[in-house]
């Protein structure tokens, strides 16, 4: 028996990063997926990819879905309807703009922009999984939504939109496990440290100075890899957490505990 057979899982940002390798470790595990995103042709290629990484995989469709898009949100949910409803959803979809800044320089689009994305999707996302549970009468679901470590921690290097909507995420996730608790219904958020995925590293490009303003506070030296965020992920979605509920789950290579970092 796999850890999540028979689990309907929604994965959103499913096309790459954290999102994909949770799919991956979705299916390993007896999962019915769908894996959804805002581009198709990534959609389409992550699909080839899970299928050729685990050929006797359950359940697979994707779902072209803008997370910031209330009735785009409600299609994606209510495509498993047919599979006997969600069990699990994963709200991971997220962007960090290169034209975030300071309280300065951000222009207020791309404050909306992110806002719209990260926080906004996150909320469509759970309410329309809560709205599923109950037409399929669940007694028990998972709903795990991706923030960041920096809406934890300040940094000196500042995307400010994009800090202030993973504050969001953690406060709205936490009131969302204490409403729904009793419903069966469980709220965890995740609190990634930067990582090895195209969403930092091609914004960090060669620049070697800003990769090494944030590689030396890692205690171990390095980023993580978006793999060891889907673990957790996985073990969230499994009832092997099941008296785990409205925790900021951090998975950062004990960066935010840290003071200095070895030599
Ligand atoms: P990624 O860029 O590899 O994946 C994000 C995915 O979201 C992409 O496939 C993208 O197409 C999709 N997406 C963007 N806008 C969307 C929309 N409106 N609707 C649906 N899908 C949309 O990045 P990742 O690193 O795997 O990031 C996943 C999550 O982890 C994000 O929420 C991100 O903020 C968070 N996170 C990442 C890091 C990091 O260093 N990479 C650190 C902390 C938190």
């Amino acid at each position: 028996m796999g850890r999540l057979e028979g689990k309907n899982c929604i994965v959103t940002g499913a096309a790459g990063g954290i999102g994909l390798e949770t799919c991956i470790l979705f299916a390993r595990e007896g999962a019915n997926v769908l894996l959804s995103d805002i581009s198709g042709p990534a959609l389409e290629r992550a699909l080839e990819k899970l299928k050729s990484i685990v050929p006797d995989a359950k359940k697979l469709d994707t779902k072209v879905t803008d997370v910031s898009k209330e009735a785009d949100v409600q299609a994606m949910v209510e495509h498993l309807d047919s599979w006997g409803g969600v069990d699990v959803i994963f709200n991971n979809a997220g962007i960090m703009h290169a034209d975030d800044a300071d309280a300065v320089d951000t222009p207020e689009k791309i404050w909306d922009l992110t806002q719209a994305i990260n926080v906004k999707g996150v909320w469509f996302g759970s309410k329309h999984a809560v709205l599923s549970f109950r037409k399929h009468g669940k007694k028990k679901a998972s709903v795990i939504n991706t923030a960041s470590v920096v809406a934890l921690v300040g940094a000196a290097t500042p995307q400010l939109a994009y800090t202030a909507s993973k504050g969001a995420v953690l406060a709205m996730t936490r009131e969302l496990a204490m409403v729904h608790a009793r419903e069966g219904f469980r709220f965890n958020a995740l609190c990634p440290a930067p990582l090895n995925t195209p969403l930092l590293q091609d914004w960090l490009g060669d620049d070697a100075a800003k990769r090494h303003r944030r590689e030396v506070h890692f205690p171990t030296g390095r980023f993580g890899e978006a793999i060891e965020q889907a673990q957790a992920v996985l073990f969230l979605a499994s009832d092997e957490s099941s008296f785990v509920n409205g925790t900021d789950f951090v998975v950062d290579g004990g960066m935010t505990r840290c003071y200095v970092t070895p030599e």
